[in-house]
């Protein structure tokens, strides 16, 4: 395989910790399978606008430009400087942009609760099976949060009138039910197609297209079902989940219910996939938390999220699945030894041994 150009962008608050735990452990992964890795680090967030003025410097953006995937850390400090107007803060002016960019459509969001975890699942132990393991896949860029006409107008009477409109082509649909579909083959071969089929006219569209696409995977089992019930059987039954595919709305309230069933977000990486040139796509691979701020430069953090982040990278971008593989296992491994960060620690679980951010990246990087 040729050299894979990997932009890591570390950011602020626990991003730079975290970072060099996944950077370590990539580095391990790439010297086992002999991959030929180019890892370049530039700033952004606040630390771009600290070295360079912009929460994404154009040094930062050519490099990202020149790459073919991006591990993200993660942007965003509430306390610092409120002046600064809202467009020019980090999460916009960097990751949105980022987003906006490299046209993003595909967000993935794993959930796995490993069974030596339970006690962190809100859910009672008989609902959590043998472990959780799912796949919610969303539609990043179309729906809801982008169609026209989107307006707040004066009616004059004292009244106003809000209006959003939901929007999907044909080609926005058939293009996220591949992603979703080859993800599910890489996975248990099932896939659930959320949709308000019973209401909208964009869900009867999206029902056709994903069934049609579906025909293509003859190999994953489809089934379709309705956004409110899906909601309700996350609760109840999440073991029956295997991938589920979301328009962009649904998808951003599902994908955060579904990750309550995690515990931390420390456990929960992310990718947004963007367009595919050869044998690599483009995308980006972030934590699903943010910078943490009350934990960050103590060795508290959970570096799990972002090292999952970048075997989502291996498998994604560069169709290295065995390689994904591996640093699951590592995590799973170093879980299994009994090592807890804070965030999963419980005094109750005799086998557990608390340790900070750098042990557990030490750890899964041998297990690597
Ligand atoms: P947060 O996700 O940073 O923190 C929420 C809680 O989860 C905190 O108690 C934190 O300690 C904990 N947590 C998060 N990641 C953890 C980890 N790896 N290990 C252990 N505990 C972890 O959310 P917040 O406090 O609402 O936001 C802080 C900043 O992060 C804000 O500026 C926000 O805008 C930004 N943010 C950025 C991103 C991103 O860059 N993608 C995402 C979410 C929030």
């Amino acid at each position: 395989m040729s050299q894979l150009k990997i932009a890591a962008l570390a950011g602020d608050g626990i991003g730079p910790e975290v970072m060099r735990e996944a950077l370590n452990v990539l580095r391990t992964a790439a010297r086992k399978f002999n991959l030929d890795l180019a890892i370049t680090e530039a700033p952004v967030g606040w630390a771009g606008i600290d070295a360079a003025g912009q929460a994404l410097p154009d040094a930062t953006l050519s490099l990202c430009r020149a790459s073919d995937a991006i591990l993200f850390g993660s942007v965003g400090l509430p306390d610092r400087d409120p002046t600064i107007p809202k467009e020019q803060r980090p999460e916009r002016a960097a990751l949105l942009r980022l987003r906006k960019e490299f046209s993003l459509f595909a967000n993935l969001r794993p959930v796995q609760l490993p069974k030596a975890l339970a006690h962190a699942c809100p859910l009672r132990p008989e609902r959590q099976g043998n472990g959780l393991d799912l796949l919610v896949v969303r539609e990043l860029t179309g729906g809801m949060y982008f169609g026209q006409p989107k307006k707040t107008e004066d009616l004059g009477n004292g009244q106003q009138r809000a209006t959003d409109t939901m929007v999907y082509t044909t080609a926005e649909i058939e293009r996220i039910a591949h992603v979703a579909f080859q993800s599910a083959r890489l996975r248990r071969k099932k896939l659930t197609s959320i949709d308000k089929a019973n209401v909208l006219e964009n869900g009867i569209l999206w029902r056709e297209v994903v069934t049609r696409i579906g025909k293509q995977y003859a190999d994953v089992s489809l089934e379709h079902m309705f956004v409110d019930n899906a909601a309700m059987q996350l609760m109840l039954r999440p073991t029956q989940f295997d991938v589920v595919l979301c328009e962009n709305m649904f998808g951003d309230i599902l994908s955060d219910e579904a990750a309550a069933l995690a515990g931390s977000l420390g456990m929960l990486p992310s990718a947004s996939l963007g367009n595919t040139t050869g044998d690599k796509t483009f995308g980006l691979f972030e934590p699903a938390g943010g910078t943490a701020p009350d934990i960050a430069g103590k060795d508290l953090a959970n570096p799990i999220a972002q090292i999952l982040s970048s075997a989502m990278m291996m498998t994604y971008s560069f169709g290295r699945a065995d390689v994904g593989a591996a640093i699951e296992g590592a995590v799973q491994r170093a879980i299994q030894q009994g090592l807890r960060t804070g965030d999963i620690y419980s005094a109750e679980d005799a086998s557990a041994r608390r340790v900070g951010t750098k042990e557990m990246g030490a750890a899964i990087a041998a297990a690597v």
